[in-house]
């Protein structure tokens, strides 16, 4: 099989996390042959290929015209990392088109970053930012073996270590605060921890040392398949829930919290994160 990697808007993170894979990935591409790659060989001209990774949103002219020669080319694509699957943080800013100069070289941009998926048919997405590395590789041994991937449709609370504390918070933040004890849920001492929200399969690696969920694996099944397929509605049900709290009480308190809740996944709110099935676990 011909196996590539691309880069387009993206920061050089998920192809890190690919390599720390290691042996097993060096095994596979002896295997097999490097057909291109951002990364991997010196081989950077899109050629027809078996199966192709790709990181990273579209922001520009240029990265338009990659990914649609990728689509071109390719048998299969591999959206990885959120900047591909939801537009992530690169998506996050509603930065104003920039006028390029006649000349300068440089791709004029689009109005906005746009997740792969507007450009090219996508076989399967591994979210996360990074999305871990036994993920990345799962999803490509699933497609250069032929066998069908996982969907991972718990949350992140499932995977965590830490215990949920039942009783009122009065109010949530971004920072540590005192209010965490040991191995207790961030979130009941007062932490905006999305755990509950977010699709798991990271192994809560955030939360098991201490740091929120940050939700960068974008909203879990119970979110996508809810009434209102919204993280903030489903977090404010939960924390309404566990706290006990009026959930029209929470609902304010968390109002603020709403840009935090939609770092990952702005480009991509709900209902086009909603139609894809084809999210693999490791
Ligand atoms: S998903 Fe995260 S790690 Fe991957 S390219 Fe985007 S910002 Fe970088
Ligand atoms: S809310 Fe966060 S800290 Fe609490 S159980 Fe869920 S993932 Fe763990
Ligand atoms: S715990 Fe949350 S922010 Fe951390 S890697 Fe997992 S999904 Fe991403």
């Amino acid at each position: 099989m011909y196996v590539a990697t691309a880069a387009l808007c993206a920061c050089g993170g998920c192809h890190c996390s690919l390599m720390t894979v290691g042996e097993p990935f060096i095994a596979l591409l002896a295997d097999n042959s490097i057909s291109y790659s951002s990364h991997f060989v010196d081989r950077r001209t899109i050629a027809p290929s078996d199966v192709v990774l790709v990181t990273g949103g579209i922001r520009n002219a240029e990265e338009l015209e990659i990914a649609s020669e990728i689509g071109r080319t390719s048998r299969k694509v591999i959206a990885v990392g959120s900047c591909a699957v939801y537009g992530g943080i690169p998506g996050a800013g509603d930065i104003p088109p920039v006028e390029v100069e006649d000349g300068s070289g440089l791709p004029a941009l689009l109005p906005r970053l746009e997740p792969l998926d507007t450009a090219v048919p996508v076989e399967l997405y591994v979210p996360g930012c990074p999305p871990p590395p036994n993920l990345i590789f799962e999803a490509l041994k699933s497609v250069v073996e032929g066998y069908s991937s996982i969907r991972f449709d718990s949350t992140v609370c499932s995977d965590c270590p830490r215990r949920v504390q039942r009783g009122p918070v009065r109010r949530w933040t971004l920072h540590p605060g005192t209010g965490v004890h040991g191995a207790d849920c961030l979130l009941s001492g007062g932490m905006m921890c999305l755990g509950p929200v977010t699709r798991g399969g990271c192994r809560a690696s955030c939360p098991a040392r201490g740091a929120v969920c940050a939700g960068c694996r974008g909203p879990s099944d119970a979110v996508l398949s809810s009434q209102l397929h919204s993280m903030y509605a489903d977090m404010v049900k939960y924390v309404g829930l566990t706290c006990g709290t009026r959930e029209d009480k929470v609902a304010r308190e968390m109002a603020a919290l709403l840009r935090w809740m939609y770092l990952f996944t702005r480009r991509d709110p709900v209902t086009r994160a909603r139609i894809r099935e084809k999210v693999v676990d490791g």
